[in-house]
């Protein structure tokens, strides 16, 4: 019988989602996971060729809350460069907003004044 066939878990895609969903399996005790990955290695796309931007902010207390452990974690792994980021606002109470948000999730903000807006 082929690996597919003895598999107790297929993972389709060898990106940063499959590759962590079959680390975390493993590392849960899961045996029998095959990773399916159709190109020469793993990462071809967007895993291998985004901006490695970790922000903590997302607009959505449920999606800061996940961001804001994934940096936790890639930092503890020594995989976190902080460096800090611009945000800006359109709409007005757009900077209230964020910084609300960053309170509750205890992400460190710094407002800036000032700077002329162009649109
Ligand atoms: C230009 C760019 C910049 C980005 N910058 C950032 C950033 O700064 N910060 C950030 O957080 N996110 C960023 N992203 C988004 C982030 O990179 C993606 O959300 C993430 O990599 C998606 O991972 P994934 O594993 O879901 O998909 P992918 O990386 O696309 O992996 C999917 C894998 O599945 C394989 N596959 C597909 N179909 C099959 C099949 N039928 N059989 C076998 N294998 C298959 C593919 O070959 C591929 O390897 C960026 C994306 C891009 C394109």
């Amino acid at each position: 019988m082929g690996m597919l066939e003895t598999a107790e878990v297929v993972v389709i895609g060898g990106g940063i989602a499959g590759l962590s969903l079959a680390l975390h399996l493993a590392q849960a005790g899961q045996r029998g996971i095959v990773l399916l990955e159709r190109e020469d290695q793993p990462g071809t796309y967007a895993s291998g060729h985004n901006a490695a931007v970790a922000r903590s902010l997302t607009g959505r207390d449920e999606h800061t809350a996940l961001a804001v452990e994934g940096r936790r974690r890639l930092a503890q792994a020594g995989l976190l460069t902080a460096s800090g980021g611009i945000l800006a606002c359109a709409e007005p109470g757009g900077l209230d907003q964020l910084e609300a948000e960053a309170a509750r999730h205890g992400v460190a903000v710094r407002r800036g004044e000032g700077i002329p807006c162009l649109a």
